[in-house]
């Protein structure tokens, strides 16, 4: 059976009864189809504030938190379904889901515990969701992720794996039946319960379309495609009809939370062209993201918080070979990928995202040279054309910035954007104020 497209729905998506029905005709068209689900929008976090109050021992709390998530839920049911039969069925499986997660507060908490319980929030949509589908008499089936997406020992999705497994559950399905899977889960090398990390049903989309080489992905969200500024912290800001994938895959790394950072990555691979939709606004073309390029001067700017730099100082970098090798290394023993460098004769100044190993890095680096570690910071990455060969654009970025401290600048690297470092505190006027020199936008929230 050929799968035409991938339908992803976040969060928003499925938050609530009335927004599960608004998808049916959404996904009623002939082409054949995998229906990718995130949890309805909270649920993951309360999963996460439940796995908080487990670690620190705070029983009594988790299982309140853990009943009215559950009440929620019930609530949920009784709206959803028109029959006492699906009603039944639902407040059933709302109970089995709830009572697993129950189970936990009488045992010493593990990590593997704590996937198995975020995992909850897309079994229970898509079961919710696949009911609702039953009861209205349209054909639809169960594909599990858990029986086939799986990482690795690094955590990078297993295409092997995948593809294989992913192609034997279509085969025991009903041609023409909707499939409908869990976004965000997986397994791990083990056989465990693991997951995509946070915001990862837009990659488990991808990774599916990928696999499958379907015609299009689609993202269906709470907005009308992605737009040139995070709208989080910018009025006005407008939406990109067309992207190239090393844009959007550039804007997702760098903080556009529209899309996981790794989530264009397996698109680009395949080609498959990627849409981003709103389901409020299902007539609104969105942005389609291709392999096409068109540059513009400035096309969107995105942030990424919770950056630490790094500043090394020697008197060997001097004259010297070979010193930024054993920098590296450094972080690669600590498996920390580096987001920005920058060099001059007596130093290096390094960005990372991952602060796990925070510790162990420094004193190594320490071994080569006088070490300053500053958190709080953020990456701040414009995307249009940045040729090298082209005037104009580097410059008005810094005019347009000039009232903010840049503590790193990264040009050169690309040709399709330039990125900066400042102080976090520093990021919503930094974008308010690229909105309006380099976007003409007037009002900045
Ligand atoms: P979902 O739950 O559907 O996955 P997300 O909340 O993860 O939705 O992503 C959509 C949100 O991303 C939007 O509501 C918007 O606030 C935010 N966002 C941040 N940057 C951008 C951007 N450049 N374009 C569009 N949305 C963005
Ligand atoms: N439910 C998961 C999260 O909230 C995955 C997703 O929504 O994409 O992070
Ligand atoms: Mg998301």
């Amino acid at each position: 059976m050929k799968i035409e497209k991938i339908m992803k729905f976040g969060g928003t998506s499925v938050g609530s009864p009335e927004r599960m029905k608004a998808l049916i005709p959404l996904i009623t068209d002939s082409e054949k189809k995998i229906v990718v689900l995130s949890a309805m929008s909270g649920t993951t976090n309360s999963l996460v504030e439940i796995n908080d109050l487990l670690y620190s021992d705070n029983v009594n709390e988790a299982s309140l938190k853990i009943e009215a998530l559950r009440e929620k839920y019930h609530k949920v049911v009784d709206d959803l379904y028109s029959t006492d039969e699906y009603k039944k069925t639902g407040h059933e499986l709302i109970n089995s889901h709830f009572d697993y997660i129950n189970n936990f507060t009488l045992r010493v908490f593990t990590k593997l515990q704590e996937k198995a319980i975020l995992s909850q929030g897309e079994l229970i949509s898509t079961s919710l969701f696949h009911d609702l589908l039953k009861e209205r008499n349209i054909k639809s089936e169960l594909l599990p992720a858990l029986n086939f997406m799986r990482i690795d020992k690094d955590g990078e999705p297993d295409y092997y794996y995948i593809e294989e497994n992913l192609i034997r559950e279509l085969r025991k399905h009903n041609a023409d039946s909707i499939k409908i899977t869990q976004g965000f889960i997986c397994r791990n090398v083990y056989g465990d319960i693991d997951n995509l990390k946070r915001g990862g049903s837009d990659y488990s989309a991808s990774i599916i379309g990928a696999v499958l080489k379907v015609k299009e992905i689609q993202i269906w969200t709470d907005i009308s495609g992605f737009h040139n500024n995070d709208p989080r912290y910018v009025k006005n800001t407008r939406v990109i009809r067309e992207l190239s994938f090393e844009e959007a895959a550039e804007l997702a790394y760098f903080g556009a939370k529209i899309l996981h950072p790794s989530s264009v990555n397996p698109a680009r691979e395949k080609n498959v062209p990627v849409r981003l939709k709103n389901t409020m606004e299902p007539e609104d073309e969105g942005t389609l993201i291709t392999s096409n390029s068109v540059l513009i001067d400035y096309k969107a700017v995105a942030a990424k918080d919770g950056i630490t730099v790094l500043r090394i100082k020697s008197d060997r970098m001097l004259m010297a070979y070979g010193f930024l090798r054993k920098v590296f290394e450094i972080f690669e023993a600590y498996k920390t990928p580096i987001d920005m460098v920058t060099t001059s004769e007596v130093g290096v100044s390094l960005t990372i995202d991952n602060s796990q190993y925070m510790n162990e890095i420094a004193k190594d680096l320490r071994e080569l040279g006088t070490v300053e570690v500053e958190g709080n910071q953020t990456i701040v990455c414009i995307v249009g054309d940045f040729r090298t060969d082209k005037t104009g654009s580097a410059p008005e970025i810094f005019q347009a910035l000039n009232t903010i401290p840049l503590k790193m600048i990264s040009y050169g690297g690309s040709q399709n954007s330039l990125s900066l470092l400042i102080d976090t505190k520093n990021k919503t006027q930094a974008l308010g104020l690229l909105s309006k020199h380099i976007f003409n936008n007037t009002n900045d929230k």
